[in-house]
């Protein structure tokens, strides 16, 4: 029989550039191939694998759930929708109290979005240069240099506007009282990993205050727990007003939330947001499971160790600066990423890379063991600097 790649190429519409191995299981940062290699994992399927692959915990609430049942609309109230609301609420920045359930991160920054120009009644968005949000209508709108790509749709919903990131004149200069809310993602993950400046993240903070714009933490790829955190925004010590997560908050089951404040919370009202599938029971178990994990195993820990190892042993061969924040590392190059990705891969390592063209993007599972670490970093020796 014909190998999946070619079989999905028959069938799918031809919109991913796909990796050249097929796996067919997978363990922890292991993944095996349909040839038998074991390929160690530093992408996580782009930050979605928090608990790495097959952790019996997710595993198991998954089928229990599943045997109960697999769907309940939100119509009905269920024990196991409160219990991930509750969990998800209780790691949240500061007074962020109230949680609605959804899909995807796009979907989320959609909702965010909405609820932004329902609460203030203005028009406008701020994002930053640089930034990515989303593939739809509006996530894709406020996703930097979209329109010029991908975006697809004949105009944008509403006007945006992008912050130059850094740039602490240019956000105390633009955001005013036409502005609705200001989104940004605190470690900008397609971008390859960047940290924003913290005096970057406190202007926004004070200007959306003062201005009584709402200011919406994106972390779809650095939120759970990837930044060392359990959000990023706590490491800038901000408070988000409104905040989205996905990726990684079921572990692999799709699934989005968006969490805000109990003020914003009373301006929402039945009917003005919505999903079929959002909080549905299979999701909430899988949330539930990620986060009682992440706090049995200790994972913020282990993803503070894994960085600083990373930092001290990774600085080598092709590899010029490090950028970024726990597990959500931009190795920045000093050739195109691709080509130290395509060597990594020869080498049965599978990392990514990121919209910019010299950065290596480190992703992986947050249960990674320091002999990960000391491996990558014995084959970007081994790749050595360009001479
Ligand atoms: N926001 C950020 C920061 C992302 O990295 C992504 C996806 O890469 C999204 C939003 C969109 O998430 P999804 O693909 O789940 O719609």
């Amino acid at each position: 029989m014909t190998d999946p790649l070619t079989r999905e190429a028959a069938v799918t519409l031809q919109v991913y550039g796909q990796l050249p191995f097929v796996p067919t299981d997978a363990h922890s940062c292991d993944l095996v191939t349909s040839e038998g290699k074991r390929i160690l994992d530093f992408w996580g399927g782009h930050a979605v694998a928090v608990l790495g692959h097959g952790h019996p915990r997710l595993a198991k609430a998954i089928c229990e759930q599943s045997e109960r049942f697999v769907f309940q609309s939100n119509a009905v109230a269920l024990d196991i929708r409160a219990t991930a609301a509750e969990k998800l609420v209780s790691i949240a920045p500061g007074r962020l109290a109230r949680v609605f359930f959804v899909n995807s991160g796009a979907e989320a920054n959609e909702n965010a979005l909405k609820v932004a120009f329902m609460s203030t009644g203005r028009k406008k968005v701020l994002a930053l240069t640089r930034g990515f949000h989303g593939r739809t209508a509006a996530a894709g709108a406020v996703t930097w240099n979209a329109s010029k790509s991908w975006y697809g749709f004949p105009t944008t919903p509403f006007d945006v506007d992008f912050i130059p990131r850094n740039d602490v004149a240019a956000a105390i200069s633009m955001i005013d009282d036409s502005v609705a809310a200001v989104i940004f993602e605190p470690v900008q993950g397609v971008a390859g990993a960047f940290d924003l400046s913290p005096e970057f993240v406190s202007s926004l903070r004070k200007c959306t205050s003062k201005s009584g714009a709402l200011l919406i933490a994106d972390e779809v790829q650095c939120g759970m727990g990837r930044s060392g955190q359990y959000f990023a925004s706590e490491a800038y010590e901000i408070e988000p007003d409104l905040l989205t997560v996905a990726k990684g908050l079921g572990g692999g089951i799709p699934c989005g939330a968006l969490l805000c404040g109990e003020g914003l919370a009373e301006t929402i009202g039945v009917g003005a947001l919505g999903s079929t599938f959002g909080g549905g029971p299979v999701a909430s178990a899988a949330i539930a499971a990620v986060i009682d994990t992440i706090q049995a195993e200790d994972l913020l820990a282990n993803v503070r160790q894994r960085e600083a190892e990373i930092r001290e042993k990774c600085h080598v061969g092709p590899v010029q600066s490090i950028q970024g924040m726990g597990l959500l590392l931009g190795l920045v190059c000093d050739r195109p990423a691709i080509e130290v990705r395509k060597r990594l891969l020869e080498h049965d390592i599978l990392t990514g890379t990121s919209s910019d063209p010299n950065v290596l993007r480190l992703l992986p599972p947050l249960v990674l063991q320091a002999e990960h670490v000391t491996r990558l970093a014995g084959e970007l020796s081994d790749i050595g600097a360009m001479i």
